[in-house]
């Protein structure tokens, strides 16, 4: 099988290739040419083997077909547990890998995909800007990783402590640079060395950002896998809820429904940006700025992956028969964190708040599961007032923040960048 661009204007490339490629070349996002239907009674027992049997179909004929397997077993080496904590609602705890959060999933994958393909191609530098999570994740998943060097820029003074932490203590192939600038100016940066071919072509960039499809591969595989033990569980079909902001985790969703996983209905919970249930309510799409809110991993106005959820369902009233989107702001997040942990005695993440009131609101009693996104001690700023107590971050996490970090400061200047490279 092969991926095409949601614009139709790029060749058909291997799905090797366009995970090397990240974006293709008219400009467009990356989808698969067909959508496999291998979730449709999947009888896989642990969540290595139905990983295999989601993604399989699309390496099929690729270069790297036999790899598959290894890049399955590597990546995924952590837990993925669902919590009831009702009879018919439950949380998909997403937060176990080395960085708690989501993230860990796409990126691990995609570092065991390049650094196969840096073997036979050459040195591979990934350029990624970042305001918090993405970069800690990246830089987690492809430490050591030989063949590869990661350059990771990130704006100074708006990332939190703990995330620049986890942002700038690893060394060896993965540097960070602090710029003076906002995180746009960030974004800008990397684009403008995408944008120039002989650069792109000289240092063999790669981005490792929400576009890639390689991270969206592992997201549409635990979303099946979990509604799949939700049903089993539950003896129905789960609603899925996602604190959404690139769709990124979302797009996993629905691809997995595509492909036959028991999904019910597909809620995208946003916080104070209201880019996607506006969108919702008005059958019309448009970006807007973004605005800073508790939940700042989904402070976003242009989702990145809309494109490709507008790809996958074009027509209007039959998305909004398997989906909605409620918005949740910064007061309901503080409120819910505090009754959800009066009432279960569980902390969570001001994201997973987010999701939890919108399933609250939009579905009451029906069943659903909420997706997690991230444990409750990154946050604890926001956490621990509410809940009344002190939260500790897991082991892997606070080891990160006991080691020595190393940045480099300088102006949004391509040329400094490079001379760094
Ligand atoms: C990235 C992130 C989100 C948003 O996910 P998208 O795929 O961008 O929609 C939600 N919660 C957390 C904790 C995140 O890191």
């Amino acid at each position: 099988m092969k991926a095409i661009s949601t614009r139709g204007k790029s060749p058909k490339v291997d799905m090797s290739e366009c995970i090397l490629e990240g974006l293709a070349p008219d400009g467009g996002l990356y989808v698969p040419t067909e959508w496999s239907n291998s979730l449709k009674n999947c009888q896989a027992k642990s969540f290595k083997e139905y990983a295999y049997e989601a993604i399989a179909p699309y390496f099929s004929g690729d270069p790297l077909e036999k790899e598959l397997g290894g890049f399955i077993e590597r990546a995924f080496n952590f837990v993925l547990p669902i919590c009831f904590f009702e009879k018919n609602h439950a949380l998909l705890e997403l937060f176990h890998g080395p960085t708690s959060a989501f993230k860990d999933f796409g990126a691990r994958f995609l570092a065991e995909v390049l650094s196969q393909i840096g073997k036979t191609h050459g040195e591979l530098t990934i350029l990624v800007a970042t305001s918090g999570d993405t970069g800690g994740a990246v830089a987690s998943a492809f430490f050591d990783k030989p063949g590869i060097n990661v350059a990771i820029l990130y704006p100074k003074g708006k990332v939190s402590p703990l995330q620049e932490q986890q942002l700038t203590c690893w060394g060896n192939n993965i540097k960070s640079f602090r710029i003076n600038g906002t995180f746009d100016d960030c974004k800008s940066l990397v684009k403008e060395a995408f944008n120039n071919n002989e650069i792109k072509k000289k240092y063999n960039l790669t981005s490792a950002n929400s576009i890639n499809l390689g991270r969206l591969l592992p997201q549409m595989a635990y979303q099946g896998f979990s509604a799949k033990l939700f049903k089993g569980s539950a003896g129905v079909d789960p609603n899925i809820v996602i604190p959404s902001g690139n769709l990124g985790n979302a797009f996993g969703a629905f691809w997995a429904k595509k492909m036959g996983a028991p999904i019910d209905k597909i809620i995208l919970a946003s916080n104070a940006n209201k880019t996607i249930p506006e969108f919702f309510r008005e059958g019309k799409y448009e970006a807007r700025a973004s605005i800073q809110t508790l939940a700042n991993a989904m402070d976003v106005g242009a989702p990145s992956n809309m494109e490709r959820v507008l790809y996958l369902h074009s027509d209007f009233s039959e998305l909004k028969k398997i989906s909605s989107s409620v918005s949740i702001n910064d007061d309901e997040i503080r409120e819910e964190i505090k009754t959800f942990h009066r009432d279960h005695q569980i902390p969570v993440c001001p994201h997973t708040a987010v999701g939890l009131l919108a399933a609250k609101n939009l579905l009451g009693d029906k069943p659903y599961l909420v997706c997690a996104t991230a444990h409750a001690s990154k946050f604890r700023e926001v956490v621990e007032p509410e809940i009344g107590s002190e939260l500790f971050l897991p082991p892997k996490l606070a080891s990160l923040m006991e080691m020595k970090s190393e940045v480099l400061d300088m102006e949004a200047s391509l040329e400094v960048l490079l001379n760094h490279l």
